[in-house]
C-alpha cells in the first residue's frame, strides 16, 4: 500500500509540474525561433495559446519591468488589469529572476485576496517569464487525490481482509463441511468483487488519460442498447428481474463511440437489475425531441435516499444500505457513465423515490446524419 502511495505522490508530482514544464519548454522553443530566424508565431499568439497566466516582461535597470506580453488566464488570476508598468511583488519577482539564475516559486497573495504561486524565470536578456497558477484550485486537486487514494485503500483493504480471514479458516482442520463451503463462497465472492473493483479502476484511469480516443462514428442506438440488453440477459434471469425495451421509430443515429456507449448501457442496466427487487422490472425507454436523444433506464428497486443523489456520480461513493443487504458494487460504475456521457457533450440525471425505483435520463445531442458510415 505505500508502494501505492509513493506512485500516485510521484505522479501527483508529474501531473502539477508538468503544465509548467511545458510552458517554458513552449516558451523556449519561441524564443530559440526568434533568435534564428523571423519567427512565424508572435509572442502574443503563442502566450494567448497557453493554458497558465503568462507574463512575460521586459526588465531594465533604471525602471520597473514592462509587460511584453500577458494573456486573459494572467489578468484573471491576478484579478484586475495588468499595468503596462509592473510594481509590487510580481516586480520583485522579475528582479529576483535576473539576479539569480534558475527558478523562482513564490506565493503571493493578489489584489482580491485569493493565492497564487508565481514561478518566474529569466530568459533571453532582458525578458523574464512570469508563470501564474491559481494556489486554491491545486489544493483542492491534491486533497482530491488524498481522499482517492484514502478510499482506494479502504476498497482494496476490505476484501482483502476478508478474503484473508477465510483462508485462515479453510486451513482448520475441525472446520465442519457448512462453514468450510460458506468461507470457500465469501473469499469467491471477496475476490469477484476486488477484480471488479481494479477493472473498473484501470478502465477509468484509461479513460481519463489525456491521449485517450473516443472513436466517434454515426452508431444504431437500437442495436447498442439491445446489445447491451443482451449481454445483461442472464444476470437478469437469474434475479428474475424482466428487462423492457421500448423505442421511438425512426430513430435518429448517434455519433458515438459504440463500445463507451454500451459500457454507459451495461452500467445503468446493470444497477436496475443489482438494486431491484424480486420480481421487478427495468426499462430502456428511448425518445427525442428536436435537439437531444433521451434514453430513460428505469426500475422498480430500491431507490436512493435524496441526501445521496447528488453523490452517487462520486468516484467510489455507494449508498449504505439499510436492509442490511450485500450488493456487489465498486462505486465507480456512475462516475464511468458520467465521464462518458460528458465526452459525448450530454448529460446525465436520476430521479428516484425510496422504495419505488430509479430513473436515470440520459440525453446526448442529435447530429446531422449526413457524416460517415455507420461502424
Ligand atoms: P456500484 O458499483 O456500487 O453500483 P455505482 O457508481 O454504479 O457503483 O453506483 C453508486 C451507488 O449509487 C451504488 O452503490 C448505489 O448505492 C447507488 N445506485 C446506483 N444505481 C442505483 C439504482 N438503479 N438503484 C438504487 N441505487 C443505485
Amino acid at each position: 500500500m505505500n508502494d501505492l502511495i509513493i506512485y500516485f505522490g510521484l505522479l501527483d508530482f508529474v501531473l502539477l509540474l508538468l503544465p509548467t514544464l511545458v510552458v517554458v519548454g513552449a516558451v523556449g522553443w519561441w524564443l530559440g525561433r526568434r533568435r534564428h530566424k523571423d519567427s512565424p508565431v508572435s509572442t502574443l499568439a503563442l502566450v494567448k495559446a497557453l493554458p497558465n497566466g503568462i507574463i512575460i516582461a521586459r526588465a531594465s535597470s533604471a525602471e520597473l519591468p514592462t509587460v511584453v506580453a500577458a494573456n486573459a488566464e494572467a489578468e484573471q488570476l491576478w484579478g484586475e488589469p495588468l499595468l503596462a508598468q509592473l510594481d509590487g511583488p510580481l516586480s520583485r519577482l522579475v528582479g529576483d529572476a535576473k539576479t539569480h539564475p534558475g527558478y523562482h516559486v513564490s506565493t503571493l497573495d493578489t489584489p482580491s485576496g485569493s493565492k497564487l504561486q508565481v514561478s518566474s524565470v529569466s530568459l533571453d536578456e532582458p525578458y523574464t517569464l512570469l508563470i501564474l497558477e491559481d494556489l486554491t484550485a491545486r489544493k483542492q486537486q491534491e486533497s482530491f487525490y488524498r481522499n482517492f487514494i484514502h478510499n482506494v485503500s479502504h476498497e482494496l483493504k476490505t476484501p482483502l481482509t476478508v478474503i484473508q480471514g477465510h483462508i485462515a479458516a479453510l486451513s482448520d482442520r475441525m472446520l465442519n463441511e457448512d462453514a468450510r463451503q460458506t468461507s470457500q463462497r465469501i473469499a469467491a465472492q471477496e475476490a469477484i468483487r476486488l477484480t471488479h473493483l481494479v477493472d473498473n479502476l484501470l478502465l477509468l484511469s484509461r479513460l481519463e488519460m489525456p491521449d485517450f480516443n473516443f472513436e466517434r462514428r454515426l452508431v444504431n442506438l437500437e442495436a447498442v442498447v439491445e446489445d447491451a440488453i443482451l449481454q445483461l440477459s442472464d444476470l437478469a434471469e437469474e434475479r428474475n428481474i424482466t428487462i423492457g425495451l421500448k423505442c421511438e421509430h425512426p430513430l435518429p443515429r448517434l455519433m458515438a463511440d459504440r463500445d463507451r456507449l454500451k459500457q454507459v448501457l451495461i452500467n445503468l442496466l446493470d444497477n436496475g437489475i443489482k438494486y431491484n427487487r424480486e420480481g421487478g422490472k427495468v426499462t430502456v425507454d428511448i425518445h427525442t425531441d428536436e435537439h437531444d436523444v433521451m434514453i430513460k433506464v428505469a426500475d422498480t428497486g430500491e431507490g436512493i435516499p435524496l441526501q445521496d443523489q447528488a453523490h452517487i456520480f462520486e468516484k467510489l461513493y455507494r449508498v449504505d444500505r439499510r436492509n442490511g443487504r450485500y450488493v456487489e458494487g465498486s462505486g465507480l460504475g456512475l462516475s464511468i457513465v458520467q465521464y462518458i456521457v460528458d465526452k459525448h457533450g450530454g448529460h446525465i440525471a436520476v430521479e428516484s423515490e425510496v422504495n419505488v425505483g430509479t430513473t436515470f435520463t440520459l440525453s446526448l445531442p442529435r447530429v446531422d446524419e449526413s457524416a460517415q458510415p455507420e461502424r
